[in-house]
């Protein structure tokens, strides 16, 4: 091997190191985009995508309401702290963000026996909701 030869050898390595760098660069920025997209704050102006109709039956986090122990641990299935509004269902994928009405916008969050379940911190809350029956649920994203 010559001078020469090595030479080159050594800059091709180099341009392949560039080449793979800024490959992962351009994939974390794109990463850090999907990231930074998914974070945003919840606006009452999302477009509907679909509505369904459906009974919508209302839980607390106590075992009043949640016949399986293993899951009275005070979170949610997707592990965030059981508060707030959250919905639990049986088919609709977590993240997916409603717009029940009488209850407001809120993600699903956990899962349930039923197709859509509203979350209440208070049992008597969930009392007061009870099952309303055919809701029209928004499904917003
Ligand atoms: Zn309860």
């Amino acid at each position: 091997m010559t001078t020469k030869q090595w030479f080159q050898g050594v800059i091709k390595l180099i341009i392949v190191i560039i080449i793979i760098w800024f490959l992962l660069e351009l994939s974390l920025s794109v990463r850090k985009r999907i990231l930074k997209a998914s974070k945003q704050p919840i606006t009452m102006t999302m477009t509907i995508t679909r509505t369904i109709t459906t009974d919508v039956r209302a839980y607390c986090p106590k075992e009043c309401c949640v016949p399986n122990p293993e899951c009275l641990d005070g979170r949610f299935a997707n592990n965030e702290i059981a508060q707030g509004r959250a919905i639990a269902s049986n088919s609709l994928l977590r993240g997916t963000v409603l717009r029940v009405p009488g209850y407001g916008v809120a993600i699903v969050k956990d899962h349930g026996p039923n197709l859509i379940e509203v979350f209440f911190e208070k049992h008597e809350d969930a009392v007061n909701w009870g099952v309303k029956r055919d809701v029209q649920v928004e499904v917003l994203r």
